[in-house]
């Protein structure tokens, strides 16, 4: 089992997952992001008939029905095979004063968004945006009910300078019985913002750059999506829910639909306007029992990856960005199918 520690003058937590140090080399040496990809890949352990390289499925949708762990499905949400946290054992904080660390219990899934290797969003419908965040949201709402977990990361790395060291299109769900820091530190500066102002940070937000206009990527009835004033790279691009909530919940598709078409239109944009880019994308909510539902707002940040976080930023924490956010947004609505 991995180890979380705590750094003591950042509170900063760090998963020592030396068992990931397992991850076979050959896999990672495969992928280059400038060949083109088959369609299917008879190597890849997420492909249809390679089910059994996986651990076995804990959710996946098949249209005709059919067994599980067999071909067939549309979305397949399997446990990474090689987890950062394993989900046995309980919670327990070894060292509670100084040499801070708690158990590596938790949980970490991939789903596998697509039976097709080398699909992109440019090829996926967008119904099969609904069916992936419908099994994300079905997940979301299994782990919630497991106390031991205090946060739910769901994020997409895509492309090797992303960290991604696999090419068929998935997403991942790190739940963690830690709350990060960086959502930590969001959720204190949003509760000041709703001290002295008595209001939603978040909700202030859109609405001024509602009015600023100038960033504006997409606006839908639900969504809103932009380019941040002060974004940390060029073309940093968020979607947040019109509706303040301050965690992610699908109940059913009514629910997911909005949010598949502003992700799969985003998406989409970045695509073809820069090329297949690689990027991170990171769901931002409330960690779980957290009572910050009036404070908090919960949002997805997508961060490609057109530049390299070097010692400045990496020392400081402070960004340079060459480009400004008016100027990706204009660009980028050009691509923004109606
Ligand atoms: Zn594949
Ligand atoms: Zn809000």
């Amino acid at each position: 089992m991995s180890e979380i520690r705590q750094d003591q003058a950042t509170k900063r937590w760090v998963i020592m997952a030396t068992e990931r140090g397992k991850r076979p080399r050959d896999l990672v040496a495969t992928v280059s992001t400038t060949e083109p990809e088959p369609e299917h890949s008879p190597d890849c352990p997420f492909c249809p008939g390679n089910e059994s390289k996986t651990p076995p499925e804990v959710l996946a949708y098949r249209e005709g029905g059919g067994p599980a762990d067999s071909p067939g499905w549309q979305v397949r949400v399997v446990p990474n095979a090689f987890p950062a946290l394993r989900p046995e054992g309980e919670v327990t904080v070894r060292e509670p004063y100084w040499f801070t660390s708690v158990t590596g219990v938790g949980v970490h899934e991939v789903i596998i968004e697509s039976p097709v290797h080398n699909a992109n969003p440019a090829t996926m419908e967008v119904e099969q945006f609904t069916r992936i965040l419908a099994a994300a949201g079905n997940r979301f709402n299994v782990l919630r009910q497991d106390r031991r977990l205090s946060y739910i990361a769901f994020f997409r790395n895509h492309g090797r300078p992303a960290g991604s060291s696999l090419t068929h299109p998935h997403t991942q769900i790190i739940a963690t019985p830690i709350a990060p820091t960086n959502v930590r530190q969001e959720i204190e500066e949003a509760r000041r913002h709703y001290d002295d102002r008595m209001h939603c940070v978040y909700c202030e937000t859109l609405q001024r750059e509602s009015d600023a206009a100038e960033r504006i990527v997409l606006e839908t009835d639900s969504y809103f999506v932009f380019e941040p004033f002060a974004s940390r790279w060029p073309f940093e691009t968020w979607i947040i829910p019109k509706q303040h909530a301050a965690v992610f919940t699908t109940g059913d598709a009514s629910q997911v639909e909005p949010l598949a078409h502003a992700l799969w239109t985003t998406l989409n944009a970045l695509y073809h306007a820069l090329g297949d880019p690689a990027y991170n994308l990171v769901l931002h909510e409330a960690p779980l029992r957290d009572s910050c539902e009036d404070y908090y707002h919960w949002h997805i940040e997508i961060l490609p990856r057109l530049a390299t976080a070097a010692g400045f930023e990496l020392g400081t924490g402070i960004w340079i960005n060459t480009m400004l956010p008016e100027h990706s947004a204009e660009y980028l609505r050009d691509f923004v199918s109606a």
